[in-house]
């Protein structure tokens, strides 16, 4: 048995609609505003939580140990957001689908006129 989960309409705000597009349908499937967009559209994400492990370069305070730093990671998982742009550089050795939605999602923007 199979479940058809329904698909997202194109909606006046849609995020898949853009300024090298159509003002009236999705920039990716080209289905038009209250139309449902296309099963392969881009527009249309789910929710995936990923385990991802990668090898990164870090600057340390000098008198900093290797049990300083691997204390400090595990006992702060925030302060890994400070070193967001040398994350960036990093080298992704695996990455690991935790958990992912089956529920279809669209993006929507706030402009003016619009809700
Ligand atoms: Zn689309």
């Amino acid at each position: 048995m199979s479940i058809v989960i329904p698909f997202p309409l194109v909606a006046p705000n849609d995020d898949g609609i853009r300024p090298a597009g159509g003002p009236d349908k999705c920039f990716y499937c080209e289905q038009k505003i209250g139309t449902s967009h296309l099963r392969d559209c881009v527009a249309v994400t789910k929710k995936v939580k990923l385990r991802v492990t990668l090898d990164v370069e870090l600057d340390q305070p000098h008198f900093s140990d290797t049990t300083n730093i691997e204390s400090y990671f595990e006992e702060e998982p925030g302060a890994i957001r400070y070193f967001g742009k040398d994350l960036a550089l990093g080298t992704i050795l695996e990455c690991k689908v935790l958990e992912m939605s089956e529920t279809p999602e669209i993006t929507l923007e706030h402009r003016p006129g619009l809700n």
